[in-house]
């Protein structure tokens, strides 16, 4: 059942996030939402491992890990 697509990994570092909602604003397909202080996976299956959130968080809070990237060959 989960063989059938592969989602990437998401992952959010609370810590580091300071609520900016720069990585909501930024995502194209609305991956993510502010939930309260923090942001948080919302729609992962919406997610197309494009990185913007990644690259645009300004705290490194975020972490996209994509789906083929840690293939096992
Ligand atoms: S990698 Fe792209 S699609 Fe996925 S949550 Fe980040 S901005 Fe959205
Ligand atoms: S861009 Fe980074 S610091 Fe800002 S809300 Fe998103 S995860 Fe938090």
């Amino acid at each position: 059942m989960n063989k059938e697509k592969k989602l990437p990994i998401i992952e959010i570092k609370k810590e580091w996030c300071k609520g900016c909602d720069i990585c909501v604003d930024y995502c194209p397909t609305d991956v993510l939402a502010m939930n309260g202080l923090y942001a948080e996976v919302v729609n992962l299956e919406a997610c197309t491992s494009c990185g913007l959130c990644e690259v645009r968080c300004p705290d490194f809070a975020i972490t996209v890990t994509k789906p083929d990237s840690k293939s096992k060959k």
